[in-house]
């Protein structure tokens, strides 16, 4: 059986079905389909069985909310307490955490069933989960090609049916990126509205975790459950967090969205181009005012993302030392073990981030590279800020391609770095971001990103569910 949130709830309050029977049905097809798609690191039978119990009995209790008894699989940066978190890195294969997440722990109370942690990119340093130093996760669209990344496996264990729903992390496009590759809607929250704690840190002024679901009313409803403030993220926002599931109207009349002339660059498919024309016909279809606008700081986005995201990892990741905890060599000496270590438990990726953000933060070279990204960041945001008092939202592709073959871009870590050119700029002004399904070519999916002013998700949702309800991308499933 494979459903949405909304008709498992369904289900399960009318008691159509248990979520112990819901969660062996996910089980089996995880059996089922993970040898051709390889999107979990780790299978969680025994504590979902459990957790299913219990969801059970809230249901019987008539305690249970819209998310009681739904499988979901969370992505393996976010620490699950007694269940292996990896970060897909050698550095932490066996590394089990003491606490849950903030989001795991919201998850938890809302009574869902985790029944896996997803495939990555190594601390999510990545656009197709190639960069994994367990496996590659493959596109079931067509599983010689990658499912984007760095958040992979959640993607597809969604569109697969692995579970109902996944949570993901975001910090340069790693929720929406492998969204629109694999055909589901996937949602960058505003900077600060969800709790980063418990998440392994990559970017920390960058890093977002959102849901990723089968459709835009799953996404509000998932999103309600992990929104809000923590007093142990001090970077979170006590912002009241509204029913997300209440602003979604199938008419976009009044709305004024503004289609910025740098997204639609030089170098994007045909494909692509193709299919935001009709999806942008959709919108004004539905109501909208549509004018073109111009964001003209776009074109530096790249190489600021390319400065401050590794100098805030390099930082993030000295904690790897072999002492605290994760994988440890012993060497002779202190040094031995250190560089041994690290040498040994980082894969080439994280090793080139630790070095660019570490020459970017040297003595000399601080001012020429982080305090210039530093403006240029402030600049972008600005230009945010403006289009925001003309536009309620900006409509952009969420990828100038379609997905790639897995191999194609390996080699050449710049053509990677690319492909996430649409995406950075949002986590750079700390604006939210969603990716909803808008067609295809030769059976490949497209992804088109809707961006809304800081804390303006409800807006965000709105244009989702209004396109997505005019149009059947969302229901077409991968053939696997
Ligand atoms: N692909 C981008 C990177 O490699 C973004 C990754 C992410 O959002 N975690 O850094």
């Amino acid at each position: 059986m494979q459903v949405t949130i909304q008709e498992a709830s369904r289900l399960l309050r009318e008691k159509k079905i248990s979520s112990v029977e819901l969660t062996k049905d996910y089980l089996e097809r995880i059996r089922q389909v993970e040898s051709k798609v390889r999107a979990l690191v780790t299978v969680t039978d025994e504590p979902a069985l459990e957790q299913a119990r219990k969801a059970d009995e809230l249901i019987a209790s008539g305690k249970a909310g819209a998310l009681t008894g739904v499988p979901i699989v969370i992505k393996d940066n976010m620490c699950t307490r007694g269940i292996k978190t990896t970060c897909s890195s050698k550095m932490l294969e066996n590394f089990v955490p003491p606490y849950d997440a903030s989001v795991v722990e919201k998850v938890n109370a809302q009574g869902m069933v985790t029944v896996g942690k997803t495939n990555l990119d190594e601390f999510a340093m990545g656009s197709s989960t190639e960069n994994s130093a367990l496996f590659v996760t493959r596109n079931p669209w067509d599983v010689s090609r990658v499912p984007g990344g760095s958040s992979g496996g959640s993607a597809v264990a969604v569109v697969v049916g692995e579970a109902v729903c996944a949570l993901g992390s975001d910090t340069g496009g790693s929720i929406r990126q492998p969204a629109g590759f694999c055909s589901v809607v996937g949602l960058k929250p505003t900077y600060g509205r969800v709790s980063r704690y418990g998440l392994v840190a990559f970017a920390s002024s960058l890093d977002q975790i959102g849901p990723l679901t089968q459709d835009v009313t799953d996404c509000a409803l998932l999103f309600n459950a992990i929104a809000g403030h923590d007093k142990r993220d001090s970077t979170s926002v006590p912002e009241p967090v509204p029913d997300y599931t209440k602003c979604l109207k199938t008419d976009l009349k009044g709305m004024r969205l503004g289609v910025p002339k740098e997204y639609y660059v030089e170098g994007m498919q045909p494909e692509v181009t193709a299919a935001m024309k009709s999806a942008l016909g959709k919108l004004e279809e539905l109501g909208a005012e549509l004018e073109e606008t111009s964001l003209p700081s776009t074109p530096y986005a790249l190489a600021v993302y390319y400065i401050i995201a590794p100098s805030e990892a390099s930082a993030n990741l000295a904690r790897y030392d072999g002492v605290k905890y994760g994988y440890s060599y012993a060497g002779d000496s202190m040094w031995e073990s250190m560089e041994k270590t690290r040498g040994n438990g980082f894969g080439p990726e994280v090793k080139r981030r630790i070095m660019l953000g570490t020459y970017a933060l040297s003595a000399g070279y601080y001012d020429a590279w982080y305090v210039k990204a530093q403006k240029v960041r402030t600049l972008i945001r600005r230009e945010f800020d403006a289009a925001f008092e003309k536009y309620d939202a900006l409509i952009t592709p969420t990828s100038p391609t379609v997905p790639f073959k897995i191999g194609e871009k390996t080699d050449d870590p710049l053509a990677m770095y690319l492909s996430d050119v649409c995406t950075l700029p949002i986590n750079i002004a700390g604006v939210p971001g969603i990716s909803v399904p808008a067609g295809f070519a030769d059976g490949l999916p497209i992804g088109m990103q809707i961006i809304g002013r800081h804390f303006g998700e409800e807006t965000l949702l709105r244009v989702a569910y209004a396109f997505e309800q005019a149009t059947d991308w969302h229901k077409r499933k991968a053939g696997i």
